[in-house]
């Protein structure tokens, strides 16, 4: 049986506009994590928000309360961010994965490196206008080894983060160089929404990712899309032997009415069980990645 990893994106910097089922706090996201859990989700990806107005933190203490919950609710395989595009200095974007990582209880078990540097541009088509015209996601090689570095410090396992080709022929040289090692868990990244700088979510966009993926590894990958509904690609994913990534932190899935991060997870569930794949969950999931 071929088993399907599903990593549930719980809140990234997602309002509660559009959908008011995105987790802020300690006890609202371990809540959702272990509904996601029941459902056959293995991973936990989060990000630390002030439990009230939800704004984006990088406190260590909160992260460390985050992952208490969430180790309390689930034994899920958690995946805190690296505070994509919020925090530019590496040693505050490492500061709560070192943090964590000084108490088993609170370790992290992989935290991403993504392996571009890009705008973070937003544009809206209905208006014609950019949202913003000057946001920049800088991840140079120098600071994807000190990033590694830094996480395997804490006891973590980096996970590449593919946006583009260039990503992805940037695998075996950072694997050379001892910056990723294998066994690897890729994610896929594609984009919508107005977030311009990545493969589209069509079948085409994904195509040219999988075309480029490097051959004769040890690898497994997902598929994540921002701003925009991966389902629409299910089956795709499914049939080419990829995992999901995916919750209300990317897209508040309004096509399905006003889901929970559970309810997506039973969607790629159900989709999954039809292509005769089960579920890994965390244990499946811990084996599979080669985590300890
Ligand atoms: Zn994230």
């Amino acid at each position: 049986m071929d088993e399907v990893i599903i990593d549930v994106r719980l809140n990234e910097y997602a309002s509660r506009d559009r959908n008011p089922h995105v987790p802020f706090g300690p006890d609202e996201i371990a809540a959702a994590a272990a509904a996601c859990r029941d459902e056959g989700a293995g991973i936990a990806h989060f990000h630390a928000r002030d439990p009230a107005s939800g704004a984006a933190s990088t406190d260590p203490g909160l992260y460390c309360e985050i992952a208490r919950a969430l180790r309390g609710a689930t034994d899920l395989v958690l995946l805190p961010t690296l505070g994509a595009g919020v925090a530019t200095d590496v040693e505050v974007r490492l500061a709560h994965v070192a943090a964590m990582g000084r108490d088993p209880e609170t370790r992290a078990d992989l935290a991403p490196l993504d392996l571009v540097t890009t705008n973070l541009t937003v544009y809206d088509a209905r208006e014609r206008r950019f949202v913003s015209d000057d946001r920049i996601y800088a991840n140079p090689v120098r600071t994807l080894r000190a990033l590694s570095e830094g996480v395997r410090k804490a006891g973590a396992h980096p996970v590449p983060v593919v946006w583009n080709v260039g990503s992805l022929r940037l695998i075996e040289p950072l694997l050379e160089a001892g910056v990723l090692r294998e066994p690897l868990y890729v994610e896929l990244t594609l984009t919508a929404g107005g977030i311009l700088d990545g493969h589209p979510p069509t079948p085409r966009g994904l195509e040219a990712l999988l075309d480029f993926l490097p051959p004769g590894l040890d690898l497994e990958w997902a598929v994540l899309c921002v701003g925009g509904n991966l389902l629409d690609l299910a089956d795709r994913v499914l049939e080419s032997g990829g995992h999901f990534a995916l919750g209300l932190g990317d897209y508040p899935y309004p096509e399905l009415g006003m889901p929970s991060n559970a309810e997506l997870v039973r969607q790629v569930v159900e989709r999954a069980r039809a292509h005769g794949r089960e579920p890994a969950g965390p244990g499946a999931t811990r084996r599979r990645l080669g985590l300890g």
